[in-house]
């Protein structure tokens, strides 16, 4: 992939931001980045990239700001100093094995990313289950699809979205739930727009309590009250039942539970269900018509309904609605859970949560467990489910976990109520922060810091949204001595296997991290993925190399992927039947009440990426949004006698923040909303997640990041 003139190469990767997952053309000279274009045979964005993509270079451009060394402390009063690499490994590989084998396996954990490469995943995930024997691996996809997953594997047998990107053109009705394309997924938006300009009789539902840039374009916009979508979709389904428009055949043949169902959703009438949501009961019908009779309906959904205390009830209360009418399995239909991060999807593959083993197994099930230790040649992998990423930080506040290791995420900005996480780290033993930036609010309590490569100096694989698997590859080297996540990982499991002793001992014949590249990573990973769902035996390097990025399933004798699951109408379920589930609609964990009136809602910005360590290193990221702003409507602000720009504080009962006052008629009433890009780096107060909540879904331990119960006052300034 490295072709090009005298001094300029360019290298096909694929972007680090969005579940999109855009194929790139990076173009270098010099050992820097200094350019890119969207990649014309990437088949999810065919030449196409949003601002965030293409700001990618200069965002590269500069060592400034990155974790050049190693670096490590003694004790906690200390500074961080630098170090050489095999110091900073030896350090790390023995202060785990001192817990480990002082207080078990469980006395340690791992906190990873969505943004980490397929095979990062993969070399942490066998560290932790495969080594140490403990289950206490998540990651901040818990924050992000955990709830997706769920449900997906509930309803349908298996993780993992049944359609793909192509379903964008092919749908007649389209449902975003919770899911603001235009700013989260751009590209993938702008297919939409362009199959809308050349049919109008698309139609598009928008289901949000915000009048957000894709609602202003819909045909038909249900402002619920937030938290209610359960609600709106029972209503849905009652007028779907009682006026005929269920695809009865399909439900008699391909699923299970519908009569449950149907007694649950007689409860919720249209104008019960209209009531509950506070839309009008005309459009709740109408929406259930132009769902049910379109020929393809596809529903788009995203954080809206999954980062939500009752996340796994609002992604199944959607599937049933697709169940029920038949609309999935089929070109342009079906439940399509739009992943936030760039390899979310990839992460799952390897099982890289507290909750899942490699490639789709589960950890409760002692087959998949037997299974996964005959292939990595161990015994005694944990049946203990580990800790999801609220609980977990609770533990370590608890001194029940005593280290962690944080890999490619910022935890002491995205995770609800930040101080629970704060006190956390406090209390922790040892703290290692894998990380290739400096400035993120996590570092400070690193004791060991991981320089770690960065976009477009790493190798490995990403998983898209649609299931597509994409190369990524490095156009720069890294610099200082940042190194590849699944090196440094695979180094301290080289150096902790061999200190391990006891009861946690393994034969180091069993080469458990022979790995010498992401390659020798990726042909391992897909031995574990054989029979399974997921399967993509026929899938190496070599074939994404001639044949570019594919979907999964892909096995061996397979000519090419499979753009759509459950097309025969046979579910990944024992029976092979899809399952409906009785939803009952339950409402937020928090609601508003008159010491704290206003709901906090939180989301994205266009041009922004997470906690900005990345996107703010490009001026070019402030130009659509300059500031950070507590937008209001303005009768809610005349009434508490704010104009735009007054600073106010935002308190909820764990913390409080200042921002400015921005009023905005695309709220309701009684709502406030701040994006979650801005932390204790930019804002001297904190960012969004001081206020937040960490409630969450029963099923899926997704936290509610959405909503939250605040009062707002003007601020008090020195
Ligand atoms: Fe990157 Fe997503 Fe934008 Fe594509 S849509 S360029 S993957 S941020």
């Amino acid at each position: 992939d490295h072709q090009g003139g005298f001094a300029k190469t360019v290298t096909r990767s694929t972007c680090c931001y969005c579940g999109v997952g855009c194929g790139v053309l990076i173009e270098s000279q010099d050992g820097r980045i200094t350019g890119i274009e969207g990649d014309p045979e990437h088949p999810a964005n065919f030449g196409r990239l949003c601002t965030k993509g293409r700001s990618l270079p200069l965002t590269a451009a500069s060592e400034t700001g990155r974790a050049l060394r190693p670096e490590l402390r003694l004790t906690r009063e200390a500074r961080r100093e630098p170090t050489d690499w095999s110091l900073a490994l030896d350090h790390v590989a023995a202060r785990f094995a001192d817990v480990i084998e002082r207080d078990g396996p469980d006395a340690v954990a791992f906190y990873i990313s969505g943004q980490l490469l397929t095979e990062d995943y993969y070399v942490f995930n066998k560290l932790a289950k495969g080594l140490i024997r403990t289950n206490n691996i998540d990651t901040n996809s818990r924050l992000c699809m955990s709830s997706a997953v769920t449900a997906y594997k509930k309803a349908l047998g298996a993780d993992g979205p049944p359609t793909c990107y192509e379903d964008l053109e092919l749908a007649r009705t389209v449902l975003f739930a919770g899911s603001n394309m235009p700013y989260a997924h751009p590209v993938l938006f702008r297919r939409l727009e362009e199959a809308k300009a050349n049919d109008a009789s698309i139609k598009w539902i928008v289901v949000d309590p915000r009048r957000t840039d894709v609602a202003a374009l819909a045909d038909l916009h249900l402002a619920i009250t937030p938290g209610t979508d359960v609600a709106l979709f029972n209503g849905m389904l009652h007028h779907m039942i009682w006026e005929g428009l269920v695809e009865r055949d399909f439900v008699a043949a391909h699923t299970a539970g519908f009569d449950e169902l149907k007694a649950l959703v007689r409860g919720y009438t249209p104008n019960m269900a209209a009531q509950i949501c506070g839309v009008a009961e005309t459009d709740l019908l109408r929406a259930a018509e132009w769902f049910a009779a379109s020929p393809a309906a596809l529903s788009l959904y995203c954080m809206g309904l999954n980062q939500s205390s009752r996340g796994t009830d609002k992604n199944l209360a959607l599937i049933n609605l697709h169940l029920a009418t038949g609309q999935i399995g089929k070109p342009g239909a079906g439940p399509f859970s739009l992943t936030g991060q760039p390899n979310a999807m990839g992460g799952r593959e390897v099982g890289g949560m507290a909750t899942m083993l490699a490639a789709h197994r589960d950890i409760g099930n002692a087959e998949h467990r037997a299974q996964v230790e005959a292939l990595w040649g161990v015994s005694g992998l944990s049946a203990r489910p580990g800790l999801p990423a609220v609980d977990m930080f609770d533990a370590l506040a608890e001194g029940k976990i005593k280290a962690v290791w944080i890999a490619c995420t910022n935890p002491v900005h995205s995770m609800p109520d930040i101080e629970r996480v704060r006190k956390a780290l406090r209390k922790a033993e040892f703290v290692v922060v894998q990380e290739s930036f400096l400035q993120t609010d996590t570092v400070p309590y690193a004791d060991v810091l991981l320089p770690a490569s960065s976009w477009g100096e790493k190798a490995g694989t990403v998983t898209n949204s649609e299931r597509r698997i994409s190369r990524v590859r490095a156009a720069v080297e890294p610099p200082g001595d940042a190194r590849p996540d699944w090196w440094i990982a695979n180094e301290i499991a080289r150096r902790l296997e061999a200190r391990l002793a006891g009861p946690q001992a393994h034969d180091c014949t069993s080469k458990l991290f022979g790995f010498a590249s992401p390659k020798d990573v990726f042909d391992e990973h897909r031995t574990l993925t054989i029979g399974r769902d997921l399967d993509i035996e026929g899938l190496s390097y070599d074939r994404l190399e001639t044949d570019g990025p594919q979907q999964w399933p892909f096995p061996a004798d397979a000519a090419s992927g499979a753009a759509r699951r459950y097309t025969d109408g046979v579910f990944a379920t024992e029976d092979g039947r899809a399952r409906f589930h009785t939803t009952a609609y339950q409402g937020v964990a928090e609601p508003a009440d008159a010491r704290y009136p206003f709901r906090l809602l939180t989301g994205r910005l266009r041009d922004q990426w997470h906690g900005m360590s990345r996107t703010a290193r490009a001026s070019a990221s402030f130009n659509h949004a300059p500031e950070a702003a507590l937008s209001m409507r303005p009768e809610d602000a005349v009434r508490r006698g704010f104009k735009d720009g007054d600073l106010v504080t935002v308190t909820s009962r764990r913390g409080k923040l200042v921002l400015p006052v921005e009023t905005t008629d695309d709220l309701p009433s009684g709502t406030v909303f701040a994006a979650m890009h801005w932390s204790g780096q930019f804002l001297a107060s904190g960012g969004i997640n001081e206020a937040t909540i960490g409630a969450v879904d029963p099923d899926s331990k997704q936290p509610e990041l959405k909503h939250a119960a605040v009062r707002v006052e003007a601020a008090k300034l020195p």
